[in-house]
């Protein structure tokens, strides 16, 4: 039998070059590792490469969307625009030579944990068969569209399709444009669209909390300031206000009751009183649930743009596409060219559909039966050497994923430690300390603000919110070491274990 000691140097897989994969890659090469990168598509950037909407934003401050050791000076503005932030990745990848270690085109569609071998046999779509030690799933969270049950889509003489699958060919410019679906992407693309369409209809199944926010363009004298120092860019980074925001924010989350929510709710609720001006307008997006219960959704604009004569906000459901457009429940039709689905993601597939069978071939679907989990959001019993950079039951909200995605490799390069240090074949996290962890954490979950009372891709199948029900200090005190007592470690020879 031979293992991963018997191979040395250990092989690397990571799935996914989008931001955590890219992260991954230039953590393994800083490190001296081999490693090979696996991307399903012919380009990286991941969310930023398959979204390419009029509109489409970071809503997180773009010197705050940065890896923390990749500062970058070039923003446009405030929020950067979806463009800049894949050039970022790109630029990124480039700048610290893992472009040739990304083999595009290829998709890891199988992933069989193999005990004989202690390795991971990955099947690719392209037919070919490679092992791997260790392999770090980056596959992202937001990335099979959701696509609405409204019958006779198919019906519809223009053009209909998902915001992630745009179509360049679509009219937009002067034509009579709808939008299904206003979170954070409907909102971003009628806000985009409202001065190029001739009408723009924006359904609504519910209304949402805005969040005002600032917004302004970076002139070039202060781009030139960023390029000459970066301690300018810290100063927005690491930015008091910023950050006690966030803290505020997961605290918001966590004590339903608190300040911290009835603030949020506050400010939004001022936001809408004040902007909308048309009573009958402002009924219709006053939402009828708590604020952050869906992601909240923070734009500059939103409410200016709907104001806009050329604008619809249609809050009565949808019966059926008919060839010329939307037939509503009240038997109206909104005659359409183009109609864009905003209609989200499926959130519960990670990794899927690739098959992943870990130890005495344990289905990974079996395991995520009835909701994905991880323990701490890393690490899977029975899957062993097996990591997730923003896997299930991670932190969301109105932050940066790469911040989580850092501490989070932070975590992970601990847990490979005694792998690369030969002191251990596998490593795996035991099956009592994830059902402890995941006990507690469901219970948690449920008395969180994303547990109050809506429909939101925060949910898992059961309606439990999916998501880290703690503090974003917990979360980052977590990430700083893992509690060795809950690992499972598979020692070559005396048993050696990190103190
Ligand atoms: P989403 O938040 O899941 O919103 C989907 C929208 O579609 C909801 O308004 C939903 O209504 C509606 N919808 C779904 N099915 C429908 C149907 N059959 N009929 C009518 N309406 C339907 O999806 P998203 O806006 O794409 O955003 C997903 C996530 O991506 C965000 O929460 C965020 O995490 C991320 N994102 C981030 C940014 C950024 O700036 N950082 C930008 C875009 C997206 P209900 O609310 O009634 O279910």
């Amino acid at each position: 039998m031979s293992t991963p000691i018997d191979r040395q140097p250990l092989r690397h897989v990571v799935i996914g070059a989008g931001m955590a994969g890219i992260l991954a890659g230039i953590k393994l090469k800083e490190a001296g590792k081999t490693f090979v990168i696996y991307e399903k598509s012919d380009r990286l950037g991941g969310t930023w490469r398959d979204n390419r909407y009029p509109g489409l934003t970071c809503d997180v401050p773009a010197h705050a969307y940065t890896y923390s050791f990749e500062p970058y000076a070039e923003w446009e503005a405030y929020y950067a625009r979806g463009e800049e932030v894949r050039t970022y990745f790109e630029l990124t990848a480039a700048k610290h030579g893992i472009m040739p270690d990304i083999q595009f085109d290829r998709e890891v569609v199988s992933c069989i944990w193999r005990e004989a071998d202690a390795c991971w046999a990955l099947g690719l779509s392209t037919g070919e068969m490679v092992e791997a030690d260790i392999v770090i799933a980056a596959s992202g969270v937001l990335h099979h569209p959701r696509m609405p049950d409204i019958a006779g889509l198919d019906s519809f003489a223009g053009h209909v399709f998902h915001s992630a699958r745009w179509q360049d060919d679509a009219s937009i410019d002067g034509a009579r444009v709808g939008v299904v679906g206003n979170g954070s992407t409907g909102v971003q693309i009628i806000t985009a669209l409202q001065d190029r369409a001739e009408t723009l209809v924006h359904f609504q199944r519910s209304p949402q909390w805005i969040m005002p926010v600032p917004y302004f363009r970076y002139s070039e004298e202060e781009r030139e300031a960023f390029r000459r120092d970066p301690a300018l860019i810290d100063a927005i980074r690491y930015d008091e206000e910023y950050w006690s925001n966030i803290h505020r924010f997961t605290r918001a989350i966590t004590e339903v009751d608190g300040p911290d929510i009835a603030m949020i709710e506050a400010l939004c609720l001022d936001n809408l009183e004040n902007s909308v001006r048309d009573p009958e307008l402002k009924e219709k997006l006053r939402p009828d649930y708590r604020a952050a219960c869906k992601r909240l959704i923070y734009s500059w604009r939103y409410y200016d743009a709907v104001q806009e004569p050329n604008v619809v906000v249609e809050r009565e459901g949808i019966s059926h596409m008919e060839p010329s457009g939307v037939r509503l429940k009240d038997g109206r039709l909104q005659p359409l060219d183009t109609l864009v689905l905003a209609t989200g993601f499926q959130a519960d597939r990670f990794i899927r559909p690739t098959e992943v069978l870990g130890r005495a071939g344990v289905s990974l679907d079996d395991v995520w039966s009835p909701r994905p989990t991880a323990y701490y959001a890393v690490t899977i019993p029975r899957f062993p050497n097996f990591f997730m950079l923003n896997g299930p039951t991670g932190p969301v909200g109105n932050f940066s994923l790469i911040d989580i995605a850092e501490r989070q490799w932070d975590y992970v390069a601990q847990l490979l430690q005694p792998l690369w240090d030969g002191r251990s074949r596998t490593v795996e996290p035991s099956i009592a300390a994830h059902e402890a962890y995941e006990a507690r954490r469901v219970a948690a979950a449920r008395t969180t603000i994303f547990g109050s009372g809506c429909s939101s891709w925060y949910l898992d199948a059961t309606g439990v919110p999916a998501s880290w029900p703690w503090s974003y200090e917990a979360f980052a005190e977590a990430m700083t070491a893992p509690v060795w007592n809950d690992y499972v470690l598979n020692p070559v020879a005396e048993p050696a274990l990190p103190a």
